[in-house]
């Protein structure tokens, strides 16, 4: 294959995106496959002699679409989206076509640059402060990975840059328990450790309880330990639960803790004004992560880190060694030097023609009819015989579970459910656990969501439930 053949292959696979994109509401949601089917229909080995295109894209068709799960689909309402606007493929074809490495500026200045604008327009567009600055990390995990690593240095005055954690006080990092598992891991690769990751405990409205904050680290420090660092949630994973920022982080400043804000989901609301209530407060923040993937359809991926001050971050992460020395341009943003990985894609062309082709007020648009339709739907499950609501619509995510009158076991009668709702195709939930009980989810959020394919959930719902 050779680049005329890739031209025309590109074609008529813009053909085929065309009729995926037309046809996938007659697909199944998730993908309808048994474990180790897809590997069984392949070679066991890579074969020595080249195949024509049109085997491989005969193959793909054959093998490929009917084992994915439909992430686009618009009766998609599992997990938390990963949305991918029309603009932001095409974006993405262009910055597959350039294949560039980002990490310096002069190994491709227009992404350094057009990121910084990127991180400029939405810290505009999302309401936070003219002294946060960012980068666009590969995701989440990644940019609160960063966070962490940066309060783990800066409470030895970044000493352990060179000698390691071997010395010292042992740290502690403050969370509530609706973080994302991603803070775990965070503090696992950074020598840290899950067990001084602290749980603080909640109110009744699940965001993290400022007095118990403090109760908890006043005992550590009685205890010997390091208070280094807090982690806060704007809509937590299981059922968008949202810390009260503001005193929180009033407490973090009194015992000088560095601070990271984990708005992954929730971020992308906040480009509507009246949904900002959930994070007042967030500007007082070091660091706050959100991921456009997740709500305004610049798809995966791409995590967007604000920093009220990069420099900490970039004395932790940053390095640069002589091969990477840009000889006479010492002063232009290295944003390899603000992140895990040196090598960089392309991730700010996605945001650039998203936000361009659409508009900031059609995606705000969006974002309003996910949170209606996610509220009507959930006061129609509520009054469904035999359903109750497990919590609260928070943004366009709440949890509700099958609980008829006189049912045993509520957990297997949910598991059982919901793996039948699954395997019906029509749409697609996921689960949590909360306070004990197994409770279905229920997220709207990909681009071409109707209120029609929400409301259809109903529909499906007393179906397969009456069928127990
Ligand atoms: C999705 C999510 C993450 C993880 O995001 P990745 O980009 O996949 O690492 C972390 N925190 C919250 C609140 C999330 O919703």
């Amino acid at each position: 294959m050779n680049h005329n053949d890739l031209r025309n292959w590109s074609k008529r696979t813009a053909d085929w995106a065309h009729e995926y994109h037309r046809d996938l509401r007659d697909r199944p949601v998730r993908a309808q496959t048994k474990p180790g089917a897809t590997a069984a229909k392949l070679p066991k080995a890579a074969p020595e002699a080249p195949e024509s295109p049109e085997q491989i894209f005969a193959d793909f068709e054959a093998i490929v679409p009917d084992a994915m799960t439909h992430w686009q689909h618009p009766r998609f309402f599992a997990y938390f989206p990963s949305n991918a606007a029309p603009a932001s493929q095409w974006a993405e074809q262009l910055a597959n076509t350039i294949s560039a490495m980002c990490m310096l500026w002069q190994t491709s200045p227009a992404a350094t640059e057009i990121e910084q604008v990127m991180v400029a327009w939405m810290r505009q567009a999302l309401g936070l402060p003219e002294n946060f600055t960012g980068t666009i990390h590969d995701s989440a995990t990644t940019a609160t990975f960063s966070a962490v690593l940066t309060m783990r240095d800066r409470i030895s005055d970044w000493e352990s840059v060179h000698t390691g954690i071997t010395h010292g006080p042992t740290m502690r990092i403050y969370a509530s328990a609706h973080t994302h598992s991603s803070v775990d891991k965070a503090v696992r690769m950074a020598g840290i450790g899950q067990d001084n990751l602290v749980k603080v405990p909640t109110t009744d409205d699940y965001g993290m309880d400022p007095v118990a904050l403090v109760s908890m680290i006043e005992e550590d420090k009685r205890a010997g330990f390091a208070p280094s660092g807090l982690v806060l949630c704007t809509g937590g994973t299981s059922i968008g639960a949202c810390d009260p920022i503001a005193a929180c982080l009033e407490v973090a400043e009194e015992y000088d803790l560095y601070t990271h804000v984990d708005a992954a989901w929730a971020g992308n609301a906040m480009i509507c004004r009246e949904f900002r209530h959930l994070w007042w407060g967030v500007e007082r923040a070091d660091s706050v992560v959100m991921n456009p993937y997740k709500g305004l359809g610049a798809q995966f991926d791409g995590a967007l880190q604000f920093l009220r001050d990069p420099a900490p971050q970039i004395r932790s992460l940053g390095l640069r060694p002589d091969y990477l020395q840009t000889l006479g341009e010492d002063d232009t943003t290295n944003f390899n030097e603000w992140t895990v990985p040196l090598g960089r894609r392309f991730r700010a062309l996605k945001l650039w023609f998203v936000l361009r082709a659409y508009g900031l007020e059609a995606l705000r648009g969006m974002i309003r009819n996910h949170v209606a339709w996610t509220a009507e739907l959930c006061t129609a499950i509520r009054a469904l015989p035999g359903f109750e609501i497990t919590s609260e619509p928070s943004l366009a995510l709440f949890s509700f579970r099958y609980a008829p009158a006189g049912a045993k076991d509520l957990n297997a009668l949910n598991a059982d459910l919901l793996r039948r709702i699954n395997d019906d195709g029509r749409i697609y939930l996921t689960q949590t656990m909360h306070e004990g009980k197994f409770v279905i989810r229920f997220t709207a959020g990909t681009f071409d969501c109707t209120r029609e394919d929400v409301m259809s959930v109903l529909d499906v719902l007393s179906e397969l439930s009456r069928k127990a």
